[in-house]
């Protein structure tokens, strides 16, 4: 029972833990080996699939994380992590484990055969730690050494072995990725424009069905993408649409991946709105790359000054030519807009405008510091205030998930004095837990009935204004074959979709 003092405290002393990092991937693997990635939409999942697959990798898009992917991460990672992170993880998991389970793979077949692909980041939230718990819960569920990869670029070869790295993150590589993420952005924004007002229900989905097949077959036999977008636009005009029918629109912002999820993870968020009768306008992963390339600028501009005192610094820049740099974001701003536009013009997504990230910065600044990263940053704020003083939705929501720092100190925090400043915002912050539907739902209803009343009073001061009736609207579309169309879509003066198609009209 004596323990001397000395030997009470190296009790206490455990070896410094070190992480077995296994990310052995080379060409040579490259044919027994599955490249599996998440993460995005379901458009963009699958043409990143299809694409990659196209350039000869072997790959596979994971399905929407649902509640049983939630269960998963609950049960293998950390405690207290945030809600994304037990989803998306857990899908992982879960994934490996349905491999092993139902399709009778060992353990050790699965580890061989399948790296994950995934973004990464050096936080300071929890993104930041994303590879890690990654890792330590493909360990815990028994897949030791699985190898999970950042997006990085390099030269092709390994430094450690010299051999060809297995994934090949080179130019082939980005621009096959750059149309997956703008043929699914472009893809999407016509969806929900098109779908709360198409005529026969079903028949958006039906053509976007159709939509999918053309994009997935010009990114599999390297087709023209732009041709393929033209196709789609024929497809969606055929789409019968009643663009009179007053609808709110809804803005969905928040944390990238909660707003962005299509399933249980933002408890089918999208789908409910527009099944309470919202048109709902979502943020694309343009908008997220574009706020990456101010970020980078703004960065590289605030330590131009410091060249000299952070030499050591992982950032520094005392080697960097800063015009280069700065040459090279404003071409890497300029390349996504123009490509981004371009595939908008041949899909028909007309008066489409990507967000304008310096005035958002301006805007959110006066409430929330722009040096501030994690999560949104202060894009989230300015989002709010843009779409109050543009008139760009009657209602935003912010999806906020569980256990998110930034999330819920600008969503609960700052927003409650943005929404003090402008009285006229409906602002609805919802916490994703991912087993509170009930209480999220009934919450959205109450403030969109707000929304509905506002729109419609938007709409009938515009007919009076006009001094039109809702049938002799209805009579100027029907002898206009361009308002017809689905794909058609009036110049922004205010929020409602309905209201600007008639003042168009009128
Ligand atoms: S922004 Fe929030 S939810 Fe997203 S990774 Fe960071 S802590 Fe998690």
């Amino acid at each position: 029972m004596s323990l001397s003092l000395s030997n009470q405290s190296s009790a206490r002393v455990a070896p410094q833990w070190h992480e077995n990092i296994n990310n052995d991937f080379f060409a040579e693997d490259r044919d027994t080996t599955t490249i599996l990635v998440s993460g995005l939409t379901m458009a963009h999942d699958l043409f990143v699939q299809v694409g990659l697959k196209g350039i000869g990798y072997k790959i596979k898009a994971l399905d929407c994380p649902d509640t049983d992917a939630l269960q998963y991460g609950k049960e293998f990672g950390n405690r207290g992590q945030c809600n994304p992170t037990y989803f998306t993880v857990g899908n992982l998991v879960k994934y490996l484990c349905e491999l092993r389970d139902k399709e009778g793979l060992t353990s050790q077949e699965i580890v061989d055969r399948h790296v994950f692909l995934t973004a990464g980041a050096c936080g300071p939230c929890r993104f930041g730690m994303y590879v890690t718990e990654y890792r330590k819960a493909l360990r815990d569920a028994g897949f030791e050494g699985f190898r999970v990869i950042l997006f990085d670029f390099n030269k092709g070869m390994s430094q450690a072995t010299g051999k060809e790295v297995g994934l090949k993150m080179d130019r082939e590589f980005y621009i096959t990725l750059a149309k997956a993420i703008f043929a699914g952005d472009v893809l999407n924004a016509s969806m929900y424009r098109i779908r709360p007002y198409e005529v026969v229900a079903g028949a958006t989905n039906k053509a976007l069905d159709e939509c999918k097949e053309a994009i997935m077959e010009a990114l599999s036999e390297k087709k023209s993408i732009l041709k393929a977008l033209y196709r789609c636009r024929k497809i969606l005009q055929k789409v019968e649409v009643d663009r009179t029918i007053v609808k709110p629109k809804v803005s969905v912002i928040g944390e990238f991946w909660a707003m962005t999820t299509e399933g249980d993870g933002n408890y089918h968020l999208q789908k409910f709105l527009e099944k309470e009768g919202a048109e709902v306008d979502v943020q694309l992963i343009a908008n997220w790359i574009l706020y990456s390339i101010w970020q980078g600028r703004v960065d590289t501009e605030t330590r131009a000054g410091l060249k000299a005192m952070d030499a050591n610094a992982r950032k520094g820049l005392k080697t960097t030519n800063i015009f280069k740099k700065k040459a090279i974001l404003k071409i890497a701003e300029l390349a996504l807009k123009g490509t981004f536009y371009s595939f908008a013009k041949a899909i028909g997504l007309k008066n489409y405008h990507l967000p304008n990230m310096e005035e958002n910065a301006k805007l959110a600044k006066q409430h929330y510091n722009p040096e501030l990263r994690g999560g949104e940053g202060h894009m989230e704020v300015g989002k709010l205030i843009q779409n109050v003083i543009h008139k760009k939705a009657h209602m935003v929501i912010s999806v906020k998930p569980f256990g998110c720092m930034p999330s819920s100190g600008v969503s609960d925090g700052v927003q409650s004095i943005v929404t003090e400043k402008y009285p006229e915002a409906i602002f609805l912050p919802i916490e994703t837990t991912g087993d509170g539907a009930v209480n999220v739902y009934s919450r959205i209803q109450m403030m969109l009935f707000k929304a509905k009343k506002v729109a419609e009073k938007e709409y009938q001061e515009i007919l009076a204004q006009k001094g039109l009736t809702i049938d002799q609207v209805k009579e100027k579309i029907a002898k206009d074959a361009a308002l017809k169309k689905a794909t058609y879509y009036s110049p922004h003066e205010v929020a409602g979709t309905a209201a600007n198609f008639l003042i168009e009209a009128a």
